[in-house]
């Protein structure tokens, strides 16, 4: 499936392949969430140290086109037991969630493993143990903010 999400000039492009139809629908909402969050201006405020001219560019490593634009290819790890959230590689387009994730997990939560697996895309890195400098990497601090943003939300809506 693929759809675009606008907001404020800036887009999620997003492409699966393989995934059932409750986990599209997952998928979708979660990239409404994250255009949303990284499209409004308060993300560029948030951004101030952690590179938002280079994230708003959207020049992924491997395609390295300036389009304002998150391209994200995304699949589903359904390998038993594995014992990840997400990841992705350098060499490929491709960024995976793990089916224990969309299985247990809620749209607010996935468009912030959404947003850290593309900050990998755009040339980010982090740590892999937990360290407390982690936090701040970019992948980190874009995946939390989009998060923290989807679920204050969420609270405001149920007040
Ligand atoms: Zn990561």
């Amino acid at each position: 499936m693929e759809s675009t999400f606008e907001s404020n000039g800036f887009k999620v492009h997003i492409i699966t392949e393989g995934l059932r139809e409750r986990e599209d629908k997952l998928i979708f909402q979660a990239a409404q969430l994250m255009v949303n969050v990284i499209g409004d201006p308060a993300f560029k405020v948030f951004c101030e140290n952690y590179k938002y001219e280079v994230i708003k560019t959207g020049a992924e490593v491997l395609n390295g086109k300036v389009d304002n634009e998150a391209d994200i290819n995304l699949n589903v790890d359904r390998s038993f037991g594995r014992k990840c959230i997400g990841y992705t590689y350098k060499s490929s387009a491709w960024q995976y969630i793990c089916q224990w994730v969309m299985n247990s997990w809620g749209p607010e939560d996935i468009a912030s493993n959404l947003a850290h697996e593309w900050c990998h895309k755009m040339s980010y890195k982090h740590e892999y143990k937990r360290t407390s400098r982690r936090q701040y990497s970019v992948p980190y601090a874009v995946g939390d903010y989009v998060e923290y943003v989807c679920k204050k939300k969420l609270l405001k809506k149920k007040l």
